[in-house]
């Protein structure tokens, strides 16, 4: 077992003596209780968009229904169904980064700049024109790793300040060289959003999967509650750091922080 010994006893018992060893079983307990809501999250999640669509196959099948009725049902099955590919897709990219083994170690160059750029891109696709951007990417910012990993954190925190960010609302993304406490050369990935700001006692617990401040919020903007527990894993995967500072009503900061490919040296 992997619980801690706290204290060890010999005690006497009838004409034998008998070691007693008292185990802190608190750590195991947890662990399983983790596991545990765990499925059951992952079955609530899907069960919810299987009941809805069941529903509308229902209808569609036992109803005689005009073909404008028909095609209403069946966009709404289809947002259904994308629901569910997003929440599998998030399940399966949560396991594969729980199962490999370090990016910084194991892996390719990634440019940070190129993919920061990407994200751009896709937040101008996502807000329409609603919010207000301002963009400085340092080019050039390589690190070693994984680039779909990187592409996949860094796009989850721009996507969220976009669909936590009302209308008009600014976002800011910077990419800039900064060093760790280490002194290590290393890049800065702040995204910083005037949105609904999330309160203390939320944050420390927005990286454990399925964790969200406001559910139905989360879900009408097509969230799985699984983006920032992506990014914990990506961000420890590539020796780096996240910080997430926000006031409700104000808006958050979500700073990432990663080392850089070291510069090689050559005679
Ligand atoms: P979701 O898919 O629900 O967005 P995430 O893991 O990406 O899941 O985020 C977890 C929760 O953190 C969200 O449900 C939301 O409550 C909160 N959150 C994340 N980013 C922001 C942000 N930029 N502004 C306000 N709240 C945020």
């Amino acid at each position: 077992s992997r619980s801690k010994i706290l204290s060890v006893q010999l005690v006497s018992y009838g004409d034998n003596q008998v070691l007693v060893l008292t185990r802190d079983v608190t750590k195991v307990e947890k662990l399983e209780r983790m596991r545990r809501d765990f499925i059951a999250n992952v079955s609530h999640e899907l069960k919810t968009p299987l009941t809805v669509l069941s529903g509308f196959l229902e209808t569609i099948r036992d109803l005689p229904l005009s073909p404008e009725q028909q095609k209403e049902y069946l966009n709404l099955m289809y947002t259904q169904a994308n629901r569910m590919q997003n929440l599998v897709e998030d399940l399966l990219a949560l396991s594969a980064l729980e199962s490999a083994p370090s990016a910084s170690e194991h892996g390719e160059t990634v440019d940070l700049s190129q993919i920061a750029q990407r994200t751009v891109d896709d937040a101008i696709q996502l807000s329409g024109g609603k919010h207000q951007l301002d963009v400085q990417i340092t080019p050039g910012l390589l690190a070693m790793g994984n680039s779909a990993e990187v592409l996949s954190a860094f796009s989850n925190i721009v996507t969220n300040a976009v669909r936590y960010t009302p209308e008009k609302g600014a976002i800011s993304v910077r990419l800039t060289r900064t060093e760790n406490e280490l002194g290590r050369a290393c890049a800065a990935f702040v995204v910083k959003d005037t949105g609904i700001g999330i309160s203390a006692e939320h944050i420390p617990r927005l990286t454990e999967r399925f964790y969200r401040v406001d559910r139905s919020r989360s879900r009408e903007s097509g969230g799985t509650g699984l983006g920032l527990a992506i990014v914990k894993h990506v961000v420890q995967r590539h020796d780096g750091e996240l910080d997430i500072q926000s006031k409700p009503n104000q808006g958050s900061t979500f700073t990432l922080i990663m080392p850089l490919v070291r510069s090689v040296v050559t005679d």
